[in-house]
C-alpha cells in the first residue's frame, strides 16, 4: 500500500488513492495533536486501535441506517472508504458540557445538555477551527438551509445510536465531532473517523474526574495512561458489539 499515491497527509491519517474509482484508503497513524496542533506527540498503537474502533462504530451506524463512507477495513490501520468532498464543517454534538463549551460559557464540567447541543465549527486550521453561527455558515456558503437541517438531523440520530451503544459499554458519550461529505452522486455520507480522538468518553465505573477519562483529554491534559484508555474503549466495544 505504500506505493500507492498519497493524496493527503493529515494530523491523524494518510489518505491514499486506490485502483478503484471513487475509493480511497485511509491509513491511521499514531501521531497525536491537540489545541490546533500546538501540542504534538504520539500515542503508541493509536492508529491500530482507532481504526478498529471506527470500523466497529461505522458498521454499527450502517446497520442502523446511517450512510457512511466505510467500505471495509482490509488490514491493521487501514480503512477503505468512499471518496467524498468533505464539507469543511466539524459537526459537534454535546450531551454534557466539557472542553471549549465550559471555557467559553462558564457552564460547569458535566452539566447535562438536554436536548443535546449541536454546533458547527469551520474546519480550517489556519483560522483555528472557529465556532460558526447558523447565519455565518449560510453566508459562507458552507451549506444550504436544507443541508444544514439534514446535518443536524443526522448528527442527532448518530448521537442516539452512539450514546445508546456506549451506555451498554458502561461509558458516557459526553460529546463528539463528526465530518460529512458528498460522494460523486451527491449523497451525503458520514466520513472521517469516530474514535477516542474525536469523542469524549467517561468510564461510568470511575467517580474520579480524571480517572474516568477514556479519550484524548488524557493526552491534552497530560493525565498519563493514554494508550491504556484507548485500549479499554476498544476492549469494551468488542465485548458489546454484535459481530456480523
Ligand atoms: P486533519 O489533520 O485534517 O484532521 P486527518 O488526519 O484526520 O486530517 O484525516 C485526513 C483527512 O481526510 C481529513 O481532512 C478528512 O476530512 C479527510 N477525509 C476523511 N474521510 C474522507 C473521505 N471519505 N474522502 C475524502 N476525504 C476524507
Ligand atoms: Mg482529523
Amino acid at each position: 500500500m505504500y506505493s500507492r499515491q498519497k493524496l493527503y497527509e493529515g494530523k491523524a491519517k494518510i489518505i491514499y488513492a486506490t485502483d478503484e474509482p471513487g475509493v480511497l484508503l485511509a491509513y491511521f497513524k499514531d501521531d497525536a495533536t491537540a489545541f490546533n496542533a500546538q501540542k504534538r506527540g504520539e500515542i503508541v498503537d493509536k492508529g491500530r486501535i482507532n481504526c478498529e474502533i471506527s470500523t466497529h462504530l461505522f458498521r454499527l451506524l450502517e446497520a442502523k441506517g446511517i450512510a457512511t463512507h466505510w467500505i471495509d477495513s482490509p488490514g491493521e490501520r487501514q480503512m477503505r472508504v468512499r471518496a467524498v468532498e468533505i464539507t469543511p464543517l466539524e459537526v459537534v454534538v454535546r450531551n454534557m458540557a466539557a472542553g471549549s463549551l465550559c471555557r467559553q460559557t462558564g457552564l460547569a464540567l458535566g452539566t447535562p445538555l438536554k436536548p443535546p447541543l449541536v454546533e458547527f465549527y469551520f474546519k480550517n486550521d489556519a483560522l483555528g477551527d472557529p465556532l460558526l453561527t447558523r447565519d455565518r455558515l449560510l453566508i459562507m456558503g458552507l451549506a444550504t438551509e436544507e443541508q444544514l437541517s439534514q446535518l443536524i438531523r443526522l448528527a442527532k440520530e448518530i448521537n442516539v445510536i452512539l450514546s445508546g451503544f456506549f451506555q451498554q459499554c458502561g461509558i458516557t458519550l459526553v460529546d463528539f465531532k463528526v465530518e460529512f461529505g458528498l460522494d460523486a452522486q451527491q449523497h451525503l455520507l458520514l466520513a472521517d473517523e469516530i474514535s477516542p480522538d474525536t469523542c469524549r468518553l467517561w468510564n461510568q465505573s470511575e467517580a474520579d474526574i480524571n480517572r474516568r477519562i477514556l479519550d484524548k483529554d488524557r493526552f491534552r491534559q497530560d493525565l498519563g495512561n493514554v494508550e491504556q484508555a484507548y485500549q479499554q474503549v476498544l476492549a469494551r466495544i468488542l465485548t458489546h458489539i454484535s459481530q456480523p
